[in-house]
Order: C-alpha cells, then structure tokens, then sequence
C-alpha cells in the first residue's frame, strides 16, 4: 500500500507548484497526472498581466501584483534547482484600444490603475510607435504597463514539474485519478488508473476537469473549460520587443529568436483541443492590424488549450465545504501561470493551517460556491 502526506491531482503549473512548496518543507508528497503534466500550462501565453487584467477593484489584484513581484526570484531558484531558464522577459505590455468606446473604458483603466502605480503611462495614437516601433500609429490610445512581463510557460510549468521531483516529490505522469476515496466524511486517498494511493490530505488542482472528480462527493463546482487557440510567427526582419494587447482580446507575445506568439481565441463550454481555420484567421487579421509586420513572418505552430473558469471568474482555493483533508485549487482562468507562484506558497500555508492565510483566502474559499441550486454561467 502507497501512502503519502499529500496527493495532488493534477500536474499543471498549479498543482506542481503546491507539490514542490510542500515536498521543499519535508511533506511526503505525490502528484498524478492523467497524461503528460500541464496541460493549460503548456499552451499559455506567458503573460504576466497583474494590472493588464484589472479595471476595477478586485480580490485577485493585490495577490496578483504580489506572484508577479515574484518572478525574479523564482527564475533564480529553478534555473539553480532544474538548470531550466523559464525565460523571464521584462520589457513590458502595450495595452490599445482599437475604437473611441475602447479608449473611453482603457482612461477609465488607466485611472483606476494609475492611482496606485504612477509609472503607468497613457499613449495618444502618435506616440505609440515611439514606444514600439513595430506598431502602427493607427489605434485610439494605449497605455503602457512597465511592469506586467512574461515568461515561457511551458518552461514554467516543466520547471515546477523537475523542482517539486528535486524537492523530493513523486511524479506519476499518465495515471489518472478516476476516483476520491472518502470515509466518514475524510478523504483518505485516491483510485487511480494505475492503482490505489492513499493520503491525509488531497488537493484537486485538475484545471478544467477538476469539477468531474469533485461530483462524486456531491459539491458541483462551477469551473469550466474555455478553449483558447494560438499560433506562433517567426520573423526575419524588425520585431517588437513589447508585448501587444488589445482591448478584444488578441495579444502577441515576442518571444526568443524573433518567435511572436500569437493569442487567444475563447471559446467556452469546450474541451475540444482541435485549431480551427476560423480560430486562427480572426487571430490573423486582429494581430496583423497592430503588428503589420507579422504579414511578412513564417507561421511556425498552431496549437489549442482549455483555460478552467469558475462562474465568477475568481480563482477556487481552499478546503472543500464537508469532506475533511481535501482541497481545491482551480479556476485561475487566463490568469494561472501570473498566479502559479504565490498560489503554490498559499495553498502549503493554508493546509499548515496558516489562519492569516485562511484569511486570506476567503473570497476565494469553494464554500461560496455550496448551495443546492445550480450555479448560473
Ligand atoms: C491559450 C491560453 C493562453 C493562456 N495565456 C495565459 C497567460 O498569458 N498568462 C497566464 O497567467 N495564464 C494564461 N493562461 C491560463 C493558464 O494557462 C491556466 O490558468 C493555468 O495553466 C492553469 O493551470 P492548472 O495547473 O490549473 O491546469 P492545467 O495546466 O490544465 O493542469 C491540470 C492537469 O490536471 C490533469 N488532470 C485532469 N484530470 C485529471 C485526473 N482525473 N487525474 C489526474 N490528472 C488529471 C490534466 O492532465 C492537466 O495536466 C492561458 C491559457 C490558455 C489555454
């Protein structure tokens, strides 16, 4: 009989980055993966959008500022810990606005946002180019946020992955946890495809599917999976330096050797992994607006992953309302690989049983989604 301290469900950039904070304090730790580990973490754009995503007040924004402060250091401690550059960029985010409604709702961004951080800067059309080169002066405004970087998130989610195995973690990749087991209301280990592990304690960090495991137990939890397509762009001649966001959605992410990559579609409701021609048409045209150089780039990939969204768009962390040594830990929607820091050190706080950090965690707690009725998208 295997036993460990913890089983996570779930090798993602979430799911590894809890085991390799918990293996690092000593706990016996074990992760299961039905596939190969990560898979929204593995097509993610690698943004690290802290002020990018917010427009107003929100529980998220001062822990997301606070995981994205933390990026330096954590590229440090994986490249020692796995020899992997998780490839931090740092030349910041250009967020457009396209028509005069854009512009209104980015002022009103950048007055919520500039408030509290002055070094954000708003850019009239003609000044845009100045800043990056590449782009046209043919936008109704932008605003230029320093700070909100980037990185390579399949890097990311690989170095998670061979720090929490260095921490001493055990990684079971291609097995997948088909079953809770629960007595008198505790969870006491997992049924998996490859045989049964037992634990005092189990984290659910699945992504998308992690409501499919959590049925069983009868809390329906809300998170679903938006399909996000993508493409990369390899460019011979000028490139940005700048990531390049516009206020629909579309965003190009310069990557190493000239690599532009090129997102998202968004598509709820969908586990479909498939690259439509629709999909990477609309993300064409919308990019090549903006960056009129990618017309003269060499399409390189295409490729599609699942974000898990819960209803309210705020990430699932904490304990699982009645069943005892479970947790959760989903739902960080387009924002997982930004927060996968912080999220790693909360969570192995939380079960340590931390009371600021259950504090903390409040807005996000699983229980405000315990009711008998259905919760509406
Ligand atoms: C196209 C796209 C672009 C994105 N861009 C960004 C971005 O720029 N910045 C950002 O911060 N975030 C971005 N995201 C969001 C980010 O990728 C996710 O929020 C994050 O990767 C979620 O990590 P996770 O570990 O929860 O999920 P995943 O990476 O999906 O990992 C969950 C794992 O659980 C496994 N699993 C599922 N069921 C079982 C089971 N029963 N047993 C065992 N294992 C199981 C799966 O195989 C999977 O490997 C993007 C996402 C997409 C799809």
């Amino acid at each position: 009989m295997k036993t460990y301290d913890h089983i996570v469900i779930g090798g993602g950039v979430i799911g590894c980055s809890i085991a390799y904070r918990l293996a690092k304090e000593g706990v016996s730790v074990a992760v299961f993966d039905a596939g190969k580990a990560g898979q929204a973490s593995m097509a993610a754009g690698g943004m690290l959008g802290a002020q990018n995503e917010f427009e107003r007040e929100n529980p998220l924004l001062d822990i997301a500022l606070e995981s994205r402060g933390m990026f330096p250091q954590l590229r440090d401690e994986l490249l020692s810990n796995t020899g992997i550059d998780i490839e931090l960029r740092t030349a910041g985010l250009i967020k457009t606005a396209a028509t005069e409604q854009d512009r209104d709702e980015l002022r009103r961004q950048y007055h919520f946002l500039s408030e509290k951080d002055p070094s954000i800067q708003w850019l009239e059309p003609e000044e845009v180019p100045e800043i990056e080169p590449c782009m046209t002066s043919r936008t109704a405004g932008a605003i230029l946020l320093e700070k909100d970087h980037q990185v390579k998130a399949p890097l990311l989610a690989q170095a998670f992955l061979k720090a929490a195995i260095h921490a001493g973690a055990h990684v079971y990749e291609e097995a997948q946890a088909v079953r809770l087991l629960i007595q008198q209301d505790r969870i006491v280990g997992i049924d998996t495809s490859i045989g049964s592990f037992y634990a005092t304690q189990v984290t659910v960090a699945a992504g998308a599917w992690s409501s499919h495991l959590l049925a069983d137990t009868g809390f329906s939890l809300p998170v679903i999976p938006v399909k996000g397509e993508c493409l990369s762009i390899r460019l011979a001649g000028p490139a940005p330096v700048k990531t390049v966001f516009a206020a629909d959605g579309c965003y190009i992410v310069p990557k190493r050797n000239k690599e532009m990559l090129i997102g998202a579609t968004s598509i709820p409701d969908s586990f479909d992994t498939s690259v439509t021609v629709r999909g990477i048409l609309s993300l064409l045209q919308r990019a090549s607006r903006l960056l009129p150089v990618l017309s003269d780039g060499e399409i390189h990939r295409t490729w599609a992953g699942v974000r898990p969204q819960a209803a309210d768009h705020l990430p699932v962390m904490g304990a699982h309302p009645f069943i005892g040594g479970l947790n959760i830990c989903t739902g960080h929607y387009r924002n997982g690989i930004l927060l996968s820091p912080i999220t790693g050190i909360l969570m192995k706080d939380y079960v340590n049983g931390c009371q600021e950090t259950h504090k903390q965690l409040t807005p996000f707690a699983p229980a405000r989604f315990w009711c008998q009725v259905p919760v509406k998208f």
